[in-house]
């Protein structure tokens, strides 16, 4: 149905105050219109055509109760029947860090609906701080999966939002190595638990200058290679199912359709997060100027249609952008042929997430 649906979808150079207030109808802030144009692609929210559950979301820490009834609310405009909702990853220094607990009684009364993916504030701290240190003795490792095993006996869906290699955002700077002793050992209690670790990790095929655009400080003048180093981690416990996060959102210009496919190729336990940021359209987008999935990207899609899963990135409450990250990612999903919408859209997290939100997962929407 409505195969060009996403032709219709975008309008460019237009800012658009209510895109959500009237289905079909503009309003157009007129002062504001001119200013905006060229710079925000306005888009009514169009709905997937098919249930997606999205593995990769965020909330307000600061609102958690508020930031599930927005996610709760989005469920139905969206078709997105189970939302994933991520902790940070985070650093010990940072003031604003924070972990599970702040959610899990709000999140397990919507079971099926909401998940949380837990580790960002503390175990990934945890990691940058041994990674800092070069502290990865025996009292370190027991002591982080001490942590692990408690946010799994307190519900955590999984490990996340995790990272190797993240940039300064709302967050500072983080890096570690992706095959740490710590990431070595989450794996392990990964598999053994059957959760996955969803992993942020800009990718650095060689070591290389920051890349154009980004600061330094707070920013490293240079990045360390990665992808080694991530290939040894996929290797470590092939039973570990690991997500990395944000196909899609390439900040180093080296996360190509091809990196891709080389390492899903190599690495059955691999998964991949779709990810495009309308706002922050970077190197190797997904889709092209008319909204339309690139060629590379759809042939990667169809070679490994049980290897991705939608991971939007979307904040709850909805940021006061003209434009959801959302709806970008669900244009791109509106896309695909109906039996990989299907697996991507929710088959895959069901087998991903089998042990923990899966069964939930399929018993609230079935
Ligand atoms: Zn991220
Ligand atoms: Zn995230």
């Amino acid at each position: 149905m409505r195969p060009k649906a996403w032709m219709f979808a975008i309008h460019l150079g237009f800012f658009c105050a209510a895109a959500g207030a009237a289905l079909g109808a503009h309003v157009l802030a007129a002062g504001q219109a001119q200013s905006m144009a060229r710079k925000s692609p306005v888009m009514e929210p169009v709905p997937a055509l098919t249930p997606w559950a999205d593995a990769h979301a965020h909330f307000d820490e600061k609102d958690v109760a508020g930031g599930i009834r927005s996610a709760l609310a989005a469920r139905g405009r969206e078709n997105t029947p189970m939302i994933f909702l991520l902790m940070s990853p985070d650093t010990f220094d940072h003031p604003g860090h924070y972990e599970a607990e702040i959610i899990l009684p709000e999140a397990k009364k919507y079971p099926g609906k909401i998940a949380v993916v837990g580790g960002g504030g503390s175990l990934n701290a945890m990691i940058i701080q041994s990674a800092a240190t070069g502290d990865a003795g025996p009292a370190v490792l027991t002591k982080f999966k001490e942590r692990a095993e408690q946010l799994l006996r307190e519900g955590v869906a999984g490990f996340g939002e995790m990272t190797a290699e993240h940039f300064d955002g709302n967050t500072p700077y983080q890096h570690a190595p992706a095959d740490h002793p710590l990431f070595l050992l989450l794996a392990d209690i990964a598999a053994e638990h059957g959760v996955p670790i969803d992993l942020h990790m800009e990718a650095v095929p060689q070591d290389i200058p920051l890349p154009a655009g980004l600061k330094s400080p707070p920013n490293p003048p240079r990045l360390h290679a990665n992808i080694a180093a991530f290939e040894r981690l996929l290797a470590h416990n092939p039973r570990a199912k690991i997500i990395w996060a944000h196909a899609g959102f390439d900040n180093t210009g080296s996360r190509t359709p091809e990196l891709n496919r080389r390492l899903l190729a190599a690495h059955p336990n691999l998964y991949m997060e779709l990810k495009a940021d309308p706002l922050a359209k970077g190197p190797n987008y997904p889709l092209d100027a008319d909204g339309k999935i690139k060629a590379d990207w759809l042939a990667l899609i169809q070679e490994y249609p049980d290897r991705f899963v939608i991971g939007s990135d979307q904040h709850y409450p909805e940021p006061k952008d003209p434009v959801q990250r959302w709806q970008e990612v669900v244009l791109l999903l509106n896309q695909l042929p109906a039996g990989i919408r299907e697996k991507i859209g929710t088959r895959n997290i069901a087998h991903i997430y089998g042990k923990s939100a899966g069964a939930a997962f399929h018993a609230a929407n079935n």
